[in-house]
């Protein structure tokens, strides 16, 4: 990807996340006081196991008798609060944090340039938005819950444990760092895993996009096959990626267990052995040991948390990094409200990327108010290029672009696209009703009867009117349910609503037979009255008819005047009529 993706260390995802959870700390402030009070309360349990094995059964006290069942059930009581107010306040945290990330995430792919757009597939951004997202939430949430509650867990009943034998604990004390050891260990491999992991999922979803965006060409290339093998690559991938994580934790976990229980043996050795006896109550052995089980839980749980933490902090890395993005830069200031359309291109050149070459070079022309510019040229010459330049979809490299006179990198980017409407050779429906769509990016409330008048300039109304629901009809995604030739005209009549003072038209009717383009070619002039017109054109007609007709090849003007002149001339332009736009 041509952009600033740079590593995100696990300190600053840490300190980023923090600053998210920031805005909701008495929640969060509330689930940890509630974690403290759970902890307390695992402690409480096996502390009672003294009184209850010395007071209860050895020495049959009367009074600690019926205190323990009481005391039993307020501990539960307690217990039960906590993990409620504990689970409740993460939840709502994490669900707040994950709403944050998303919006600006949106935020951010919506003003991201089209360069970054040309770089990245569909189904790799879509996977950050679904996939990464709650997988930091899910690590986040998990993993505040052990560090704080488990440790704090393990804390009580540590000291708990050394209040009771210091001899004892001397050897839990021994066994704990070798755990910790081996949970480094895994959680180092882990987050190597889940990157690969992250990444294949993109290729799952980008490569499933491709089909599901592309199932007609699938269908007549007789592609199936080699789709089924590519994603078949991709699937056992994440297959065996995943099959390195459960084996990695289960592996680890036996270990650990074993460890725990060489440390169970040897507190049994110890407390057995005749001087240790005298000195240890039943009642405190049995809490001790009650204490060391308890241990067990938490511990084992901080061994696996950690391979969520870092899957955690590889997502949020790829979270980060789309919010780390530039988005379109937009220094200019100037507003200019209606221009008259005046458009000039003085030395422009222009390449996508250094390592690319040029692609545009010293393009120079001017369209005054209301004319008609049509460039033509031989597919790659950057006709499409050029055009797209004046929306500022990329920056030029060099030289400049004014509108009415003005640098159009001086104007702010929402005041210069205003100015400007585009129509595709490829239209984009959005799956929402034809009134909706015609009507689409309009700030200000449009009302039916302009949707109508734009609909019947734009030749598109005759077809409307016969689909059973009208204008309220749902076009499908993309508009798949209607014709090449009907979303043209939707597309040509969303412009016409928008009246912006310049249009583009790239293509726009390249994809249509003979028959729709006769309709479209009146709906186009309809279009392109008094407005500045730069049409990439295929069709005879519209470069007859233009006030100026540009030539290119490989990236530069070779010729420019009108049809007539041209022909004249003799040359490139006499040439590609020839070729390609007489009509038989
Ligand atoms: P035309 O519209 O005349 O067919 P284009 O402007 O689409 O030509 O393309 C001009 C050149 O720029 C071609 O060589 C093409 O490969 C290259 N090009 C077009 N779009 C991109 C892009 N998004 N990134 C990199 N190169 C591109
Ligand atoms: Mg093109």
């Amino acid at each position: 990807m041509m952009d600033n993706t740079r590593s995100i260390s696990a300190s600053e995802v840490y300190g980023r996340l923090l600053n998210y959870v920031k805005p909701y700390w008495p929640a969060f402030t509330a689930a940890v006081f509630a974690m403290a009070i759970y902890a307390g309360t695992e402690t409480g349990l096996a502390a009672m196991m003294k009184p209850l094995m010395d007071g209860s059964f050895v020495n049959k006290d009367a009074d600690t008798i019926k205190f323990i069942p009481l005391a039993l059930i307020a501990l539960f009581l307690i217990r039960g609060a906590a993990n409620f107010v504990t689970a409740y306040g993460l939840g709502w945290v994490a669900r707040n944090v994950i709403k944050q990330l998303r919006t600006e995430m949106f935020e951010r792919l919506i003003t991201l340039p089209a360069s970054y757009y040309d770089q990245s597939t569909s189904g790799q951004l879509m996977s950050k938005l679904l996939y990464d997202v709650e997988q930091v939430a899910e690590a986040a949430t998990d993993a505040v819950l052990t560090m704080i509650r488990d440790t704090l867990t393990i804390i009580g009943l540590l000291a708990w444990m050394i209040y009771i034998n210091g001899m004892l604990s001397l050897i839990i004390l021994l066994t704990v760092p070798l755990i910790a050891l081996l949970v480094y260990k895994v959680s180092y491999r882990f987050r190597r895993i889940s990157k690969t992991i992250q990444d294949s999922m993109g290729d799952v979803g980008h490569v499933s996009n491709e089909i599901i965006e592309g199932h007609r060409e699938v269908k007549t290339f007789g592609s199936q096959d080699y789709e089924l093998k590519r994603f078949d690559i991709i699937n056992q991938q994440n297959r065996r990626q995943r099959m390195k994580m459960i084996t990695t934790d289960a592996i680890s976990q036996p270990i650990i267990q074993l460890i725990s229980v060489l440390g169970l043996s040897g507190v049994i050795y110890i407390a057995t052995l005749p001087d240790m006896l005298d000195k240890i109550s039943a009642g405190s052995f049995i809490s001790f040991i009650t204490a060391m089980f308890m241990l067990l839980t938490p511990l084992k749980r901080l061994t696996k948390v950690n391979g969520k933490i870092q899957a955690g902090i590889a997502a949020a890395q790829s979270v980060f990094n789309l919010l780390d993005q530039h988005a379109e830069s937009d220094t200019g200031t100037k507003v200019i409200g209606r221009s008259k359309g005046d458009i000039q291109y003085q030395d422009v050149a222009f390449s996508y990327s250094t390592s690319n070459g040029t692609v545009l070079d010293n393009i120079s022309f001017h369209a005054k108010p209301g004319q008609t510019i049509a460039f033509v040229g031989h597919s790659g010459s950057g006709k499409t290029t050029l055009v797209s330049l004046l929306a500022r979809f990329y920056p030029s490299s060099s030289g400049q672009i004014l509108i009415d006179g003005i640098d159009i990198n001086e104007l702010k980017l929402s005041e210069l696209r205003n100015q400007i409407s585009l129509v595709n050779q490829q239209v984009v429906l959005f799956n929402d009703t034809i009134a909706n769509n015609i009507a689409y990016g309009q700030n200000q409330h449009v009302s039916n009867n302009q949707i109508i008048a734009a609909a019947k300039a734009a030749h598109a109304w005759d077809f409307i009117q016969r689909l059973p629901q009208g204008l309220a009809t749902q076009v499908g995604q993309n508009g798949v349910l209607l014709s090449g030739g009907q979303r043209q005209r939707l597309a040509i009549a969303r412009a016409l609503l928008r009246d912006a003072p310049i249009l583009i038209l790239d293509e726009a009717t390249a994809s249509l037979d003979s028959e729709a383009e006769r309709h479209i070619q009146a709906a186009l002039e309809a279009l392109m009255k008094q407005r500045t017109t730069l049409v990439i054109a295929h069709r005879l007609s519209t470069i007859e008819k233009a006030d100026q007709i540009i030539v290119m090849h490989n990236g530069h003007i070779i010729e420019t005047g009108n049809h007539t002149e041209l022909l004249a001339k003799g040359q490139h332009y006499a040439e590609l009529y020839r070729l390609q736009f007489q009509e038989k």
